[in-house]
């Protein structure tokens, strides 16, 4: 596909070594063909190079001081990407892997997944190399007030909405939120994942996973299944994954993996969630800690992993649930969990499989719910959350999550029904691209050449 090709080329000119970017830009618009061929005003529009350049990028200076009185110094990056449907949104990611390549992946993602939700969203993202692993509180703290010194110029509630990520959660946000409010004088709504009591939303810490699994109830409806009795696996021991792994034990699955940096666990008789809440939320220690308590669970150490492989993904399972980072998944391990029988996939994590892994479980025919569609329920809780906050409300739990589950619903029949629409039906991927880009694109036509 030559348009693919010629994009590609002119973005790796332009924005040399960022090699997620690429892979992601590649994979929606190799699913974007039969839109173009059927309707030539994209073209004629270019929404495609306008829409792969960021409407904004922001590289800054984090520098700040470590407990020894050292000084240190990251990378900071705000990458407010497309406003078509409404203020920039997405979450910051703090981990050292981080660099342009990743925020940019993200962010990309983040349009079409803001625009699947139905709601008024436009995608960004930020970060930095920092990683939060070994500091002290107050080192976090002061990380945290320096990065805002930068950007709180550049957010507001109705221009750009941070929130959480890897390595972001309540406690960074409140920070980050804190310093706002010192520089600007001003109480708003301008992140979300905040705590619940100033400010934040029921359900948001929940809700990235509990809609993966209403995304993969979706999935297995349309097939005449559901997840009852069956054996699931999960990565990442995070938000996603602890909540992915609490909505499936409450639907009557069960998970038996998790994993985090270190190593992961295989639990047969299915995951402890009270273990796993404690170690990963009050005590923030490894997983290996897990196996002390859990004497018939084993404990595999990341340093013995195959080369290239996690180990989760040859697990014997119904359905996976890939909830811990990009690229986690690959061709080989798809091929392992196809020949073990998992005939469902529903990615809480943003790209966690290679283009290669895709490929094989799109040829497979099996269910395969894309990350941009499966973990969209947590970004649409956090405009939940804007709402609450613009017209000074709380809304109880259940209504919060009875919001959650019907936006995956929809999501599903949005992603589905664009896949049959253009003659691949079960293809949530190209569905989901489409669904995504058709939405954000006639806005940008809409809005003119700005
Ligand atoms: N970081 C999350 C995501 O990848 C949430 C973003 C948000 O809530 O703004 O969608």
């Amino acid at each position: 596909m030559p348009y693919v090709a010629d994009t590609i080329a002119k973005l790796k000119r332009t924005g040399p070594a960022e090699i997620e970017y690429y892979q992601a830009v590649e994979e929606v618009l190799m699913s974007l063909r039969p839109l173009l061929d059927k309707d030539a005003k994209y073209k004629k529009h270019n929404i495609i190079d306008r829409i792969v350049e960021p409407e904004r990028q922001i590289m800054f200076r984090v520098a700040w001081i470590d407990d020894k009185g050292q000084v240190q110094v990251n990378k900071g990056y705000r990458i407010e990407f497309n406003s078509a449907l409404g203020p920039y949104k997405g979450g910051i990611r703090l981990h050292p892997s981080v660099y342009a390549g990743i925020i940019k992946f993200l962010g990309f993602e983040q349009i079409f997944k803001n625009a699947l939700t139905g709601l008024a969203i436009g995608g960004a993202k930020g970060g930095s190399d920092f990683d939060p692993k070994g500091k002290s509180d107050n080192e976090i703290m002061r990380f945290c007030q320096s990065f805002m010194n930068e950007l709180y110029r550049h957010i507001g509630p109705t221009t750009d909405i941070p929130a959480g990520d890897i390595g972001v959660g309540a406690r960074e946000i409140g920070y980050m939120f804190g310093q706002y409010k010192r520089l600007t004088g001003r109480y708003d709504g301008v992140f979300t994942g905040k705590k619940i009591n100033w400010g934040g939303s029921l359900a948001r810490k929940e809700a990235t996973g509990y809609g993966a699994v209403y995304f993969a109830q979706n999935m297995l409806a349309a097939i005449g299944q559901t997840l009852e009795g069956k054996t699931c696996v999960v990565s990442g021991a995070g938000n996603v994954a602890i909540y992915t792994v609490e909505k499936l034990q409450q639907v009557g699955a069960t998970p038996v993996t998790v994993s985090d940096s270190r190593g992961m666990i295989h639990h047969p008789q299915g995951i402890n969630l009270a273990t796993l809440k404690q170690l990963k939320e009050v005590e923030g220690a490894s997983l290996s800690e897990y196996a002390q308590r859990h004497p018939e669970a084993r404990y595999t150490a990341a340093a013995d992993y195959p080369a290239g492989r996690n180990p989760i993904w040859s697990v014997r399972c119904d359905a996976a649930f890939p909830s811990a980072t990009q690229n986690e998944l690959n061709e080989a391990d798809a091929v392992a969990l196809l020949k073990n029988g998992c005939s469902c996939i529903s990615e809480g994590a943003n790209m966690p499989s290679t283009q290669g892994a895709i490929d094989k479980f799109l040829a497979a025919g099996i269910s395969y719910g894309p990350g941009k569609a499966a973990n969209a329920g947590g970004v649409a809780t956090s405009q939940l959350e804007m709402a609450q906050n613009a017209s000074m409300q709380q809304w109880t739990f259940e209504e919060v999550d009875s919001r959650l589950h019907a936006i995956m619903n929809n999501i599903y029949q949005t992603v589905s029904s664009t896949a049959a629409e253009f003659g691949q039906a079960g293809n949530l991927v190209l569905g989901a691209n489409i669904a995504g880009f058709r939405k954000v694109a006639d806005a940008m036509i809409d809005q003119g050449v700005v």
